[in-house]
């Protein structure tokens, strides 16, 4: 069956007014109104009534109420499951509105949400369903007089803040991550997209989920992130968005010494040998760089290409990139859609001038899309750098927007990769097995992935080098940061004790 783009868009129904969400009740005061933007059209499609000190204060402590006397960390855990697979369930359910939302407000390409974020924002909730069934704690018994065993309690209050480019995607990892081992959170989604995480909330509510484990918050970063962030009651802090934020986030929490995990932003490089599969590492680099409108963490930014296949290679990319369709994120045709906002999109473009500036020659795109206007529409752009030194090839411009380079020796590739200060992927293009070994070895990312493009595994651990963040998300690593060890060591047998004040004490 296919919908036409104003069908689909139709499904959307944005409520006129985002409230917070807390204790399972909709708190639409807030002082300061904010507007939430279809950045393909440029029209407002909500408003966002923002969250201020007091009434993060008042979602905290519903959190730390649930927490303490609620139902929810008491629960057998096959009770959670219940609960965690329902919500996968009902995601699946509303995929098609939730779709549409997430498009709405992101301008991300519709099928692709619905393939992509949509299906994994289900996923999140069941993954961690299972996980919750197979976990176990350690048992010591080396010591014949007590039997020592470690288990693994909920923290508490989690505040779980996300940005705007995979808005539930990744907002819903953490919510089932945290409420998946007996946690109650506070969440915050980025003000400029709001709409699935709020949405979410009624989900959550059907599904089963008790008042007050899962609180929502809306607001602008410094004033209702800021307060989250800051707030002593809070126990862990799961972060994901840009490294600036990640520094503030880590000084506020840091007064608390709240523990906290950061998923930030990246540089990332795809290498591309001369032993690639040449078709499939084109295929791989270009979706690497512009899938989600090149508006990821993840993007293969940098493309280093060795100098025997460059020309061809080159060409043959540019030629792609050419060919790419941009426009209105709700065609089931469009392969590029909106990016997040016309001041992002600006911003992405300055680095055009940049790289001129800087020696860079300008093969493909480098504009704005005006017949798309007041949309924030541009073309994607390939730019070859003169040097790793160059600003496009440092800074994370967080959009379509490759840089690309050559070299000569796999060494001189995997150096080039870690002169970075971020250390999200690196994504290796070989079938050379010398090659690809090496690569793994002396790649400085958290991720590794060899020809292939973003494949996620939620059992293993994601997350970055150096400034690309703090931490892992993943099975256990989530458990590791969501619970906190107890170690419970109890004597097997009476074991001798000194009898202090007693005559018969020897010490
Ligand atoms: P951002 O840092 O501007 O905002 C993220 C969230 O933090 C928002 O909810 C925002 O309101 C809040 N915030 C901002 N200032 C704050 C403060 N002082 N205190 C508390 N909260 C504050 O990021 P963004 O622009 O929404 O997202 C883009 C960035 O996210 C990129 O850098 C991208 O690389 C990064 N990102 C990283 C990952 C990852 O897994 N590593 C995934 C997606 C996006």
């Amino acid at each position: 069956m296919t919908s036409s783009p104003e069908a689909l868009r139709a499904l959307a129904r944005p409520p006129a007014l985002t409230p917070s969400v807390i204790s399972g009740h909709e708190v639409f005061e807030g002082a300061h109104r904010l507007t939430v933007i279809d950045p393909a059209t440029g029209r407002q499609i909500s408003e966002l009534a923002e969250a201020c000190a007091a009434t993060v204060d008042q979602a905290v402590q519903a959190a730390a109420k649930a927490f303490e006397t609620g139902p929810w960390p008491r629960l057998p855990v096959e009770a959670r499951q219940d609960v965690l697979r329902r919500i996968s369930a009902l995601i699946e359910r509303d995929a098609a509105r939730l779709a549409s939302l997430e498009c709405l407000n992101t301008g991300i390409p519709r099928a692709h949400l619905i393939r992509g974020q949509i299906a994994r924002s289900a996923l999140n909730f069941r993954f961690f369903a299972d996980y919750i069934g197979q976990t176990q704690g350690d048992l010591y018994t080396q010591n014949q007089d007590y039997l020592t065993f470690v288990r693994r309690d909920a923290v508490g209050v989690c505040a779980l803040l996300g940005p705007w480019n995979a808005p539930l995607a990744l907002i819903s990892m953490k919510i089932a991550a945290a409420i998946a081992f007996g946690n109650t959170c506070v969440v915050k989604a980025s003000e400029q997209t709001p709409l699935t995480a709020h949405a979410l909330m009624a989900i959550l509510t059907e599904a089963g989920v008790p008042e007050g484990v899962v609180n929502l918050v809306n607001g602008r970063g410094h004033i209702t992130g800021a307060a989250l962030a800051a707030h002593p009651r809070i126990d862990r802090l799961s972060f994901t968005g840009g490294t600036e934020t990640g520094r503030a986030i880590m000084r506020a929490t840091g007064a608390n010494l709240t523990p906290v995990t950061m998923e930030l932003g990246g540089k990332s490089a795809s290498l591309i040998f001369e032993s690639a599969d040449l078709e499939r590492a084109l295929d791989g680099a270009l979706l690497g760089i512009f899938s989600n409108n090149g508006q990821q963490c993840l993007a293969g930014s940098r493309i280093l290409v060795q100098d025997t296949i460059a020309n061809e290679f080159i060409e043959a990319f540019v030629e792609r990139t050419r060919r790419i369709r941009v426009g209105d994120p709700f065609d089931p045709a469009t392969e590029i859609g909106a990016l997040g906002s016309v001041a992002h999109r600006d911003r992405v473009l300055t680095y055009v001038g940049t790289a001129r500036a800087q020696g860079g020659e300008l093969l493909a795109g480098g504009h704005a899309i005006e017949a798309l206007a007041p949309g924030a529409f541009m073309s994607p752009t390939v730019v070859r750098a003169r040097s790793n030194a160059d600003r496009i090839c440092r800074e994370e411009i967080f959009g379509p927007f490759a840089a690309l380079q050559t070299f000569r020796t796999p060494h001189e590739a995997f150096a080039l990769a870690n002169d970075s200060v971020f250390g999200l992927v690196s994504y290796i293009w070989s079938n050379d097995l010398r090659v690809a070994m090496a690569g793994q070895e002396a790649l400085r990312s958290g991720l590794i992935w060899l020809n292939t493009p973003m494949v996620r595994e939620l059992r293993a651990p994601f997350g970055g080098f150096r400034e690309s963040g703090v931490g892992r998300e993943g099975g256990k690593a989530c458990e590791a940061f969501y619970t906190e060890e107890k170690t419970v060591t109890i004597p097997v047998r009476d074991a001798a004790m000194n009898k202090l004040g007693s005559d018969r004490s020897h010490l």
